[in-house]
């Protein structure tokens, strides 16, 4: 991984007029082939303490299409450690080479834990933790996510100073560590906006334990019924949204909170005027993916 190409460019995407606002992508996709996006903002100083530490193996937990789960194989195998990946549920183990991102993830040369999703949830309990290290020696944990201190320092090199102009910054939420990083890289007269990908009454708790401002806040109209659920609607928004700016999106997150964003600005939520940076926070992996799984369903794919 490399860490000196870090500032992603901050690209215009043209409104129209009488909309009002002023719309920017931070183009955070563009910063790795593998490790996109806020994956590697998160990891970043976790690997560099795992091997100042001395520990030649990194364990992390995941679902199926965790962009996660990818961005830690393809992290480890840059930086010569080992990884192992426990992922949720037991009925993958045999679906492994169906399943665009564990058997990318195993190509860069992941082990995998498949379990419950009973025991999954003891994914922080040290009995069970305790338990795999037992089984697979000492290791490196790395939280679900990947969010810890550490993820939420990285992120707060997402903003620099270029980007001290904008009113309002927009994200992405799943586990909140990367609002958490923009929440404390804002200046204080700027708003963050999270936009969280799946329904979770903890968020806000969780968020709250990371940032250092008050500054923020959550808009959840726009999970499309939880994580991983997509819709047509959603389908045909970022079809047209890759066709008219040129940029992809993920189905998972940054298509529903660029899907949020658009939607408010046209009900009017933002002031006239009003500078807006969305993150992309990458994630684009997913897509083949939901497309697998699209197309078991009939329904139209992601291009
Ligand atoms: C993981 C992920 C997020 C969520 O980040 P958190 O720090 O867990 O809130 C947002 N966007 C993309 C593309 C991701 O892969």
């Amino acid at each position: 991984m490399n860490f000196s190409l870090e500032n992603s460019v901050n690209e215009q995407v043209v409104l129209p007029k009488e909309w009002g606002v002023e719309l920017f992508i931070k183009r955070e996709d563009t910063i790795h082939s593998f490790v996109s996006g806020n994956k590697y903002r998160k990891l970043k100083y976790n690997l560099k303490k795992a091997k100042s530490l001395g520990f030649d193996t990194l364990l992390t937990f995941g679902g199926a299409f965790s962009n996660h789960i990818a961005a830690v194989a393809s992290a480890g195998k840059l930086h010569g450690l080992n990884t192992i990946g426990v992922i949720r549920g037991e009925e993958l183990k045999s679906k492994l080479e169906e399943n665009e991102t564990l058997r990318f993830a195993k190509s860069n040369g992941m082990r995998f834990e498949f379990v419950s999703r009973a025991i999954y949830r003891q994914k922080t309990e040290i009995t069970f933790l305790n338990s795999l290290k037992k089984f697979f020696g000492e290791f490196y944990l790395i939280p679900e996510g990947g969010t810890n201190e550490l993820a939420v320092k990285g992120c707060e090199e997402i903003l620099t100073e270029a980007d001290k102009d904008f009113d309002v910054i927009c994200c992405a939420v799943g586990t909140g560590g990367t609002i958490s990083g923009l929440v404390n890289c804002s200046k204080p007269n700027q708003k963050v906006l999270g936009f969280p990908a799946l329904k979770g009454d903890f968020l806000k708790e969780d968020i709250s334990k990371f940032v250092t401002k008050t500054n923020w806040d959550l808009i959840e109209d726009y999970s499309f019924g939880g994580y991983a659920k997509i819709n047509e609607e959603l389908i045909t928004f970022i079809n047209a949204f890759k066709i008219e700016n040129n940029i992809p999106l993920d189905p998972i997150y940054t298509g529903k909170m660029m899907f949020g964003v658009l939607d408010l600005i046209k009900k009017g939520f933002f002031k006239k005027g009003t500078k807006i940076l969305v993150i992309h926070t990458g994630g684009l992996q997913g897509i083949a993916g939901m497309n697998s799984i699209l197309k078991k369903k009939q329904l139209p794919i992601i291009i």
